[in-house]
């Protein structure tokens, strides 16, 4: 049974084939540039030599269209026509409070992700497109969505609301959603299985360290507070995003250097974290080697994230009354080992001691495992995130496709 995960940009459109039998992938690719000049399609099937094929790609249309032509193909396809693709899972960013768990998509699901457009306006609108270019060239499939903001939906009111006037919740939706809500959710899952512990007895700190970073408290399997805010800009430092800031700031830089709040909006997401410290780079990779070199301000950008991410952590661990395991995953929790180290350094009193080199031998990406001593009474972990095999067993479970 081959289910087909799409997770479509406004100019890009990435997809994967999972064979849902063994869960493996069959086959992925990112069509890219839709809508621009040299639009192109990067296909890898299992077994064979990437391809890059050069194609007009007007719309999203064309992106699924070209991307079937690649799964069905007889030299580089992976299947022998279209019918092999029982189902589609989307990634849609926002469910807004209309979703908490994954759906199959309607008419009617269609209508709740497009009011939901006012609170991710760069994000549902290219999912939308996704979703319509593939009902359009495949009718007859059925398609979930699985949204961001869905395993976040647990959160008690205590959690998600800001103490701003109620009405601004009532009557404009201002609340906390948070993102990254898949790769939480199956990180949690792979931690308690690894721990061969049942999710439901178990208190987890779930850290998602890449380009965009939140931190997710997961109490019984259930997330029950998470970094990230109404938007994507709340929580940790990251590679271009502020954080968390002080509210009055925005007022003030925008009179001290008459700026429109669109300005300031750019700049708190796209020239801050730890770009705007450093004044370097946004690739913690860059900053490392910056940092090495002597480097001050590279090295105090990295401070200030690792700081942040400790205190989120210790505050989490208060909020569910002790944590059992926190894990590490996405970009950088899963490639570095000093950004792991620093942000455990002052968890000693919570029980999780880092074994250095167990630590150490985690460098690269696609790897697993416990980074904390044998006498550890809390453990650490590093788990490569799969956002897209989240998305397919999820789409399984809602088209009941129990039979592979
Ligand atoms: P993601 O958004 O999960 O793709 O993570 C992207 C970020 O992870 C990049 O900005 C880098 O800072 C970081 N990253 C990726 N690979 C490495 C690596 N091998 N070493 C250090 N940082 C990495």
């Amino acid at each position: 049974m081959k289910v087909l995960v799409i997770n479509a940009g406004s100019s890009s459109l990435k997809y994967q084939l999972i064979n849902m039998e063994d869960e493996s992938v069959l086959a992925k690719g990112n069509a890219e540039r839709i809508g621009i000049n040299n639009s192109c399609l990067k296909h890898t099937a299992t077994g064979i030599d990437s391809i890059e094929l050069q194609a007009e790609l007007r719309d999203h249309k064309d992106a699924i269209k070209l991307v079937i032509e690649s799964l069905v193909h007889p030299e580089y396809g992976v299947i022998r026509d279209m019918s092999e693709i029982k189902a589609v899972g989307h990634r849609v960013v926002h469910g807004g409070e209309a979703f908490s768990q994954s759906v199959l998509i309607d008419n009617q699901v269609m209508q709740a992700i497009q009011k939901n457009i006012e609170l991710a306006p760069l994000h549902n609108p290219a999912n939308i497109m996704g979703i319509e270019a593939c009902r359009s060239i495949m009718p007859d499939t059925p398609m979930t969505a699985v949204f961001d903001t869905a395993f976040h939906q647990t959160m008690p009111k205590k959690a998600f609301l800001y103490a701003v006037p109620y009405q601004a919740y009532e009557k404009h939706g201002v609340r906390r959603y948070g993102f990254h809500g898949t790769s939480h959710k199956y990180v949690a899952l792979r931690a308690a299985q690894l721990l061969n512990k049942p999710i439901e007895s178990l208190k987890i700190i779930t850290c998602h360290l890449g380009n965009g970073s939140s931190i997710t408290a997961v109490l019984n399997g259930k997330s029950v507070d998470t970094s990230m805010g109404f938007t994507p800009l709340e929580g940790l430092p990251m590679g271009t995003r502020s954080g968390n800031i002080d509210p009055a700031i925005i007022s003030y830089m925008m009179e001290k250097e008459h700026l429109t709040s669109g300005e300031v909006n750019e700049t708190l997401n796209k020239r801050s974290g730890v770009l705007g410290l450093s004044g370097i780079s946004s690739d913690f990779r860059d900053l490392a080697k910056a940092s090495e070199d002597g480097v001050e301000r590279a090295r105090i950008a990295l401070d200030v994230f690792t700081y942040q991410v400790e205190k989120f952590i210790g505050s989490y661990a208060v909020a569910m009354g002790g944590v059992d395991c926190i894990v590490f995953t996405a970009g950088i929790g899963e490639n570095t080992p000093a950004i792991r180290k620093a942000s455990c350094s002052n968890l000693k009193f919570l029980g999780f001691k880092i074994d250095d080199e167990k630590n150490e031998s985690i460098p690269t990406a696609k790897k697993e495992g416990i980074i904390t001593t044998d006498d550890s009474s809390g453990v650490v972990m590093v788990i490569p995130t799969n956002e897209e095999l989240m998305i397919a067993r999820d789409t399984m479970e809602i088209i009941g496709l129990t039979n592979p």
